[in-house]
Formats: C-alpha cells, structure tokens, sequence
C-alpha cells in the first residue's frame, strides 16, 4: 500500500500492518503511527548466538534473554491435574528457570530441549529465591520458517517490548514498515546535515533497526539524535523570535526616583553580579519588546533584591509589577520581606510614608472576601504598584491597571502556560522575570528554558557563613543520633533556632509536599524498607523525647493557611525554638536566626533538593549546621549522594550529579504524566556539546527562514514535536 508521499511517518499502522497487529501495537505498546513504531527504538543489541548474562536481571523487568537450554523435565501438578514442563536455560555461568503450563505455550515448551538456543521474554519473578519467567513468549533460532528472515543479522536488536508483542514480533513488524516506507522526507536542511555529517533519516532509521555492526549503530543514534535536538531548538528559537517580534512598553526609571530612594536605603553594597545583572535587566526593560530572562543563583545569593529593584524600576516608569510566588507561605514571606526592605517607601498615602512611595498588595487564594476584594481594587486601580500573589493572581477577574513587570519565583512549579495566562493581563505583554535557586545546567536550560535568557548570580553576598554538612549514619551509629539532638539543644541554649524536615506528613501518606525534584518514589534498599519519617510522629516524640522543654512547632501543606502562616511567623519571632516541617519549607523562607538543619530519612530527597533545604541555615552570622540523618547502610547509592551533599556547597555540581543519576523523562519532567517522552536518543546531560550545536544551526535556520518555507519535512516534525508538548511535555506544571 502507498503512504503519503509527504509525511509517511504519520500514517496509521493499519496501513501497513494488520488490523490485529496495529490493535496489539496500539494497546500494549501505545504505538498508533508508522512514526511512533520506527521511533521505537531497540534498547539494545545483542550479537547472535552471545547469550544474556542472566546474573543482572532484575526482578519485575520486563526483559528478552537470549539464552540456551540446559534441562527440561515435564511432571504432573502436585495438586492439580495437568502438567507443567520446567525448563532451565544459562548464559553458561547462571540460570534463569522458565516454567509452562499445559495447553498454550505448551507446543514451544516441548521444543525447548538441552541445546535449544532462542529469545524468551517475560517479566522476572521471583519464586523460592529463584528467578524465573512463567510462560515467556519464546523464539528458537532456527525454528519457525516464518520468522526465519526476521533473523538473519547479525545484531539481534532488543525492544522494549510487552508479553503481549515480545521483542522479535516487533523486530518483523518493523521490518515490514521500513520495506513499505520508500523515501522518507528528512527534516534536517542539506547544509545541516552535511556539516555535520549525518546520514539522511531514512539510511538511520535503517541502521538503527537493523544494524551490521554496532558502527553502524553509533551512525544511526548521532543522526536520530540530531533530530530531536533540532527540532527542539527549532520550536524554542520561533518561540524566542516571537516573542521578541511583540510589542512591550518602554519602562525607565525615572531619575530620583523610588530606586533610587530604595538604593540610598539598602543596609550593603550590592554584589557586582547584583549590580551586572540590574544593568542587564534595565537595558531589557528599554526596549520595545518584552524582556524574557530567568534569573538563577544559589538560595541566599540575592535574587530578591535584584528582582525588587527591577520592580522599583518599572513603578518608577508609572507602571505595575507582580510578583508570583508559588506557595501561599512564600506569598506571605515575600510580602513581609519586600515591605521590610521598602520600608516608608511601601506605605505611600500613609502618615510616615514616602513621598515617592509605592504600595504592596498580597492577592492570595485563602484571603478574606473583603481584604481580596480591597486588594483586586488595589491591583485594578493601579494604588499598588507591586502585587504579591500565588496562582490566585493568574485567575481572569484579576486586573492590572498598567502592569508592565512579572516576576515569577522559582520557575519550576509554573509552565509555560501560567507564565502566559499571567502575561496576557497587560494591554500588551509584560516583560517576565523568572528566578529559580535550583541550579539548572547548561543544557537544560538549552532545552527546558529555552525561550529564556539567563542571568546567573555566581556569588553569595559578603559576611555570608558557611554551613557545615554531616552525614549522619543511624543502622551503623545509633548513638549518633542522640548527639545530634544534643547538638541542637545546645544550639537553642545560645537563643538558636533548628529546623527538623521530614519527608512526610502523616503516617498514611506517600508524597505531599515532596519539592519540585523530589525523590520520593524512588526506591533504593531503604525506602523499601519502612515508611519514611513523618511530621506527625516525628514531632510528638520530640516533645515527650530528646528535645522535651523546648518549644516547638510544626509545620507541612496539609495545615490551613492561618495555622501555617501563624506557625512561620511564631517561628520568625523566635516564639518557636523548633520547626518540626515537611519541605514546605524548601524555597526562599528566611529566618536568619536558625542555624541547625536536622533533616530525618535524608536519602529519600534529592541531592538539589538537600542543597536548597541546607540554604535556610546560616542566612545569619553565625555558621549553619546540616545533619542529614539516614539508615541507608555505608557504600549504597543512596549514602553516596548524601556523602556528595555533605562534600559540597556547590549547587551546579549537585544538580549535575542529580540529573546524571536520573532518567531523561524526570529531568524534562515527564515520566509522572506516563506520555513517552519527545526525547528518546537525545541525552540531556551527556549531549551537551552536539544540544549546542543544533540550538547554533536552528537558530540560524529560523533567523534565515522564519516560516521554514523550504522545510516541509521539519514542518511535519515540528508538528509532531508540538503535539507532544501540547500533551503535558514542556510544560513543567
Ligand atoms: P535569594 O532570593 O537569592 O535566596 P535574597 O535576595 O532573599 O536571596 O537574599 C538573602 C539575604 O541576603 C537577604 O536577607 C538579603 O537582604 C541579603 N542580601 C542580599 N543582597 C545582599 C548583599 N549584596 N550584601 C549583603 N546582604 C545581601
Ligand atoms: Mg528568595
């Protein structure tokens, strides 16, 4: 049958396919196109007649083994009538035990005698300590005529594969596509590929499939490689061009105005980051065309202030900013922290407030009917010129009278989508600030930011303490643990504060609260072992236990927002010795007067995420302590990332360790929405250098052929690309 000529790759597989096998694809391995079936790539390769080494299966992988049969006996049922033929196969060191039972597989299983070699599939259990599959889909080399021409390569490619379509059914079923699939439309230009030596889509598709040598493989996966970045960098370098194509207002603070007031105010001097990044930021906000940056640095290097005077700014030019915060707690610090470093110069119209003064308004979803509806007005009529909110402020009934600035902190918790819906309340668009303290590498920003310019803070303002990080084992040290609850009762004696993080709330509960790069689900040995500290257990036995007499407090997501906000305040007025807390407390909160950091079972949180945690101790002077307590045993992954935590302060590198030992999908926060991934070659860490390359030659593209009118084939693949992202991929809410 022929396929459209200009975008085969979008046929359905019922063309090609039959109707069975395209229902089979579509149900069990969610494949509905002949893209999706050839962008299925192989897992791997294994060379024919090289057996599996049996020793790494896991249990509950789904996994195809090429093995050889070592023995296979049928006996009856002990309490059944029937059959059951258990064969064991080996790799010639371990064995893997394969059991049928009557009818079914029952014809294969009776080939299957000392000698026999072939592929089974199945998924790994584990019974009397043994390993084993229970009636595995099977292939014998040499079997069946019929798959015989499937098989005639060298290199046996392994797909990710279902009992259902095990891994050769998918071999032949991809075989009879490429054969159907004649010319296939290449999405990258002439020029791309040649300086880049890439073959053309077709030959990789191909070579990825069905490969002589693993050379030939390599050549495919650069090629396949190249598309998705490409294509990414492609969709990222329109949306920065039309971005930079709308209209904006020209915001310059005036000459003596409230930045200027703000600055003679300012207790320190400005880091020189600070006062770059401020010119960087003003020169954005001269322009006719809206300013997109996303503002990075460490927790406590001083974003806020930059963020502020960039607000000052935009109120000095007779316009609004808003400041999007994405927990109500942080609404709240943020409006109590702003209105400190304002001072009279919040409290215009007031009696003591400046002249040139300006308001701040809190909007957020828990306030009162009537201080809501005071602080809409404030927004609307433009009396405030800085609006404090969380997503509240996103909802359509929220007007600004001018708004011309927004700022959004910490990035990760709002898409793309909020960060419009947010930008589309200006008459024309606003310029956007976007801050974030979770260090994001190079390349992600590349991928994830990569309609953003970045500004980086490198350095921590001066008189900054440093934090200690501790390591603390409990399974090999218990006693460890009762002299770091000594340790903070000596702290609270010189009129310290502590933090206790937990990872969660209750006792019947997973994962609220977990932060934006969270582990929680991750099971390693422990996390297997016993559920995870808890808030409410953790702090009622510090109260009757190690830390009796002291005054304490808790604090996680579950709590109404008075209690929450009633506890953080208690806490920030030194009425609480102790914050017994969930990692609500994660991003921006600021109490400079707590210097202890316990956090209990901290192998279950991510190295970014300990990293920010860590950052609320030691704002002050005097020097911050972390403990992060764990039972995970010397040597395991899990004690390895804590020990990196402890070994460093920089934020980069943790990041960079994170996102090295997660998956793809969780770095482009996709694997929860269960979608496949855009990206299936593409490796966001490790191809660094060749993300940088496409995002040159896209860029270049785009400037070159904005509509990319001589690219229909990229034009389908952006296409494509933006489906999926349509369906939950680069939006990261
Ligand atoms: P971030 O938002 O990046 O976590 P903040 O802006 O909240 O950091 O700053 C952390 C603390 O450091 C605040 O108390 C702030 O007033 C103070 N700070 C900011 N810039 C400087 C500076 N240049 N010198 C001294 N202290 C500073
Ligand atoms: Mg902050």
């Amino acid at each position: 049958m022929a396929l459209n000529a200009h975008h085969p790759l979008g046929e359905a597989l019922h063309r090609v396919l039959s109707d069975d096998t395209a229902k089979k694809l579509a149900k069990s391995l969610d494949l509905d196109t002949v893209g999706d079936l050839v962008r299925h790539f192989p897992r791997r390769y294994e060379k024919r007649g090289e057996l599996t080494r049996l020793r790494d299966l896991e249990i509950g992988a789904d996994v195809t083994v090429q093995a050889e049969v070592k023995t296979a006996v049928t006996r009856r049922m002990k309490n059944r009538s029937g059959v059951i033929r258990e064969v064991v196969v080996t790799d010639g060191r371990d064995t893997l035990k394969l059991t049928f039972f009557g009818k079914g597989n029952w014809t294969t299983g009776d080939k299957l005698n000392p000698g026999v070699r072939g592929l089974f599939s199945g998924t790994i259990s584990a019974f009397r300590n043994e390993r084993q599959l229970t009636q595995p889909a099977c292939f014998l080399f040499g079997g069946d005529p019929d798959d015989a021409e499937a098989f005639t390569d060298e290199l046996i490619p392994m797909y990710p594969a279902t009992a259902a379509v095990p891994s050769w059914q998918l071999t032949k079923h991809v075989h009879a596509v490429l054969e159907a699939l004649d010319v296939v439309p290449d999405p990258l230009p002439d020029k791309v590929r040649s300086q880049n030596d890439l073959v053309s889509l077709g030959e990789a598709l191909r070579l990825i499939h069905r490969p002589r040598d693993y050379g030939q493989v390599q050549v495919a996966r650069k090629r396949l490689k190249w598309d998705e970045a490409f294509v990414l960098q492609i969709a990222l370098a329109q949306r920065r061009a039309a971005a930079r194509a709308l209209p904006a207002v020209r915001r310059v603070a005036a000459k003596d105005g409230l930045l200027t007031a703000f600055d003679a105010r300012l207790p320190f001097d400005l880091t020189a980051g600070q006062r770059e990044i401020g010119n960087e930021i003003s020169m954005d906000l001269a322009c006719e065309h809206p300013m997109h940056r996303l503002l990075q640095g460490e927790v406590g290097s001083g974003k806020t202030v930059v963020a502020l005077r960039a607000m000052l700014a935009v109120v000095d030019a007779g316009g609004q900013a808003a400041l999007l915060a994405p927990t109500e707690v942080l609404a709240q610090q943020h409006l109590r922290s702003l209105s400190a470093m304002l001072g009279p110069l919040a409290e215009a119209g007031q009696l003591g407030g400046a002249e040139q003064g300006t308001r701040v308004a809190l909007l957020t979803g828990s306030l009162s009917a009537a201080a809501r509806k005071r602080a809409m007005l404030d927004a609307a009529s433009g009396e405030a010129g800085i609006v404090v909110g969380t997503h509240a402020l996103l909802q359509d009934k929220v007007d600004f009278f001018d708004l011309g600035l927004v700022v959004v902190d910490e990035q990760h918790r709002f898409g793309v989508e909020q960060r419009d819906a947010l930008r589309a309340k200006g008459s024309s668009p606003p310029h956007l600030l976007v801050m974030t303290a979770t260090p994001i590498p190079r390349t992600v920003a590349m991928t994830v930011f990569g309609d953003l310019d970045v500004s980086t803070l490198t350095e921590l303002p001066a008189g900054r303490s440093p934090i200690a990080t501790h390591v603390v084992p409990v399974s090999e040290k218990p006693h460890f643990l009762e002299r770091a609850w000594t340790r903070i009762r000596e702290e609270v004696g010189k009129g310290h504060q502590v933090y206790v993080v937990c990872p969660r709330i209750g006792a019947d509960d997973a994962d609220e609260d977990a932060g934006p790069d969270g582990h929680p689900g991750e099971l390693d040995e422990t996390s297997a072992r016993r559920p995870a500290a808890a808030v409410a257990q953790v702090a009622p036995m510090l109260v009757e236990g190690p830390l009796a007499g002291l005054r304490i407090g808790v604090l996680h997501g579950r709590l109404p927002t008075e209690e929450k906000d009633a506890t953080m305040a208690a806490f920030a007025a030194r009425e609480l010795d102790v914050l017994v807390a969930t990692t609500v407390i994660e991003v921006g909160v600021d109490v400079a007067n707590a210097t202890v950091m316990a956090v209990l079972d901290a192998d279950r949180f991510g190295m970014s995420q300990l990293h920010q945690l860590r950052g609320r101790v030691g704002r002050g002077s005097a020097p911050g302590l972390c403990l992060l307590v764990t039972e995970a045993p010397e040597a395991s992954p899990a004690r390895e990332r804590l020990d990196a935590v402890a070994s460093t302060t920089d934020g980069f590198a943790l990041s960079q360790l994170d996102l090295e030992a997660r998956r793809e999908g969780d770095v482009l926060g996709t694997s929860q929405s269960g979608r496949r991934s855009s990206l299936r070659m593409l490796q966001v860490v490790k191809d660094a250098d060749l993300i940088a390359e496409a995002r040159v030659a896209a860029t270049a593209l785009v400037e070159e052929d904005p509509a990319l009118a001589g690219q229909p084939a990229l034009v389908n693949a952006l296409a494509d690309l933006l489906d999926a992202e349509r369906a939950g991929y680069l939006e990261k809410a």
